[in-house]
């Protein structure tokens, strides 16, 4: 008799589709069963009876969300736990801590064992292909999953790493090799053909197949200058893991480069591997890479310096292609970094003390003031960076000390068109400029005392006796006026 099934992916914010639980869709569906998928907690589907509900998890942060969302739907089957599975990076990590908050005992790693379903049949789900279709129930409230024109999938499972800012390990082990051909086959046969490939392959340049992997992904047409329909749209494949740049040799780069690989992703975690890094960003500029989209990890061991060094790296090697371009059109390898903020592997909330003591409160305060303006992306244009951060480490930590309604509104408008980058500052950044540059490095220590936790009632209540730490602070508890102020022609300041 056909069952009725729900899945359930807590409302935390998303961009990728949720594909374990597509791949349980698939199961069910051939098993003839009645399969629904719902986002967040919704009544309509609490109110209905349920044989099954499987609950996905993402990051530990998302903690409130996803344990608010499992006890909603425990009690519409009337705290019946053992038909409630929840599976995903959360429960993985924090297996123990969800089950004294829900009294779920999470389903550890893959869908690569029968018994984790208590499945009676011997179909290894973490096989089969992806349900494209179930990501249609929840298009509502202008809520769409990006990424439903590709072939989602993975050519390599976990890693050989154990980096300890990351959970991959812990429950992947490392699976060097799988036919992604036949998958993206199996696919196209039961959802139609799609544009584009997503790999969320972990390290896919530690496989020793990684040729072959490479052959299939153009066997199954994702090969160099490959067209998708009629209207001939360029096909593109990304690994959006990011690829390992200690395991880059020229080989590999050259048997990368017969891809549409869009964007190429490699990650700058450490200022340790600063030479590696280059390295493999010149060899994909060698080969011919046009896009790269490179993470800049901060908040774990770095200090703030090298974070403006790995950024600035960038800014540096961009220019270093520009004058090289790979033809007469001037196309050429273009690096964008996308700073990404460390949580520890087990934090409940992104308000979390990491333990680095280089990064306090007001630095992440004003960086991150600074990457919403960006919208999260570091431009490639040198102007554009050291306008932003600065044009010293020690200027960018200034700019971090600012208050935020400062650093929003530093440049005057049409800044751009003004030649010399001190020029286009507004009159009160530049006076705070001025004031924070006079200060001794005892002051400047000082102000940091106050600032760091970031909290303007403390800065109320402190004691400052020196008379120029003062004026600072006072921008801080006037930031808002001096602004506005300013916008309005009245520039007390
Ligand atoms: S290399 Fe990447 S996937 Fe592997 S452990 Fe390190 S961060 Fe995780």
């Amino acid at each position: 008799m056909s069952k009725k099934i729900l899945l359930v992916e807590p409302a935390y914010k998303t961009k990728y589709p949720p594909l374990g639980l597509m791949k349980i869709s698939t199961y069910h569906k051939m098993r003839g069963d009645d399969v629904t998928f719902v986002k967040g907690c919704s009544t309509r589907a609490r109110n209905e009876f349920w044989d099954r509900v499987y609950i996905s998890t993402l990051f530990t942060y998302t903690w409130k969300e996803t344990v608010k969302t499992i006890k909603f739907y425990k009690e519409a089957l009337f705290y019946a736990s053992s038909n409630i599975y929840v599976g995903g990076i959360l429960a993985n990590i924090l297996p123990d801590e969800l089950y004294n908050a829900t009294g779920i005992l999470p389903v550890e790693g893959l869908l690569d064992d029968t018994k984790k379903l208590d499945q009676d049949d011997n179909i290894i789900i973490d096989d089969l292909p992806p349900d494209y279709e179930i990501l249609k129930q929840v298009e509502i409230n202008n809520f769409k999953y990006t990424h439903q024109d590709a072939y989602l999938g993975y050519a390599t499972r976990g890693c050989i790493r154990t980096c300890a800012f990351c959970a991959v390990h812990k429950f992947e082990p490392f699976k060097p090799y799988i036919k992604i051909s036949d998958k993206i086959k199996d696919i196209s046969n039961m959802y139609g053909e799609k544009q584009n490939l997503l790999l969320m392959d972990n390290n896919v340049l530690a496989s020793k197949h990684f040729e072959k992997i490479i052959n299939d992904i153009k066997d199954a047409g994702f090969y160099k200058g490959a067209t998708f329909g009629k209207t001939k749209k360029r096909r593109i494949v990304d690994f959006n893991q990011g690829l390992d740049a200690r395991l880059l040799t020229e080989k590999k780069m050259k048997k990368l480069s017969e891809i549409p690989l869009e964007p190429m992703r490699i990650a700058f975690d450490d200022i340790k591997y600063k030479k590696t890094y280059i390295k493999a960003v010149r060899l994909a500029h060698k080969y011919e890479q046009r896009y790269m989209s490179n993470y800049i990890l901060f908040n774990f061991r770095d200090t703030p310096e090298d974070f403006y060094e790995r950024l600035e790296i960038n800014i540096k090697l961009n220019e270093e292609f520009a004058k090289k371009p790979f033809n007469s059109n001037g196309a050429r390898t273009i690096i964008y970094s996308f700073p990404m903020r460390y949580f520890p592997l087990n934090a409940k909330n992104r308000v979390v003390d990491t333990g680095n003591k280089y990064w306090n409160k007001r630095y992440l305060r004003g960086l991150q003031v600074i990457l919403n303006v960006m919208k999260g992306s570091v431009m490639p244009g040198a102007d554009f960076f050291y306008q932003a951060f600065g044009e010293t480490p020690e200027e960018f930590k200034s700019i971090l000390l600012m208050p935020d309604e400062f650093i929003m509104n530093r440049v005057k408008p049409n800044w751009q068109k003004i030649k010399e980058r001190t020029k286009r500052l507004r009159p009160y950044v530049e006076k705070w400029r001025a004031d924070y540059q006079s200060l001794s490095i005892k002051e400047r220590k000082a102000l940091i005392g106050i600032l760091v936790h970031n909290k303007i009632n403390n800065i109320h209540g402190s004691m400052i006796k020196n008379k120029k730490v003062i004026k600072l602070i006072e921008c801080h508890l006037n930031a808002e006026d001096i602004v506005s102020k300013n916008r309005n022609g009245q520039k007390k300041y």
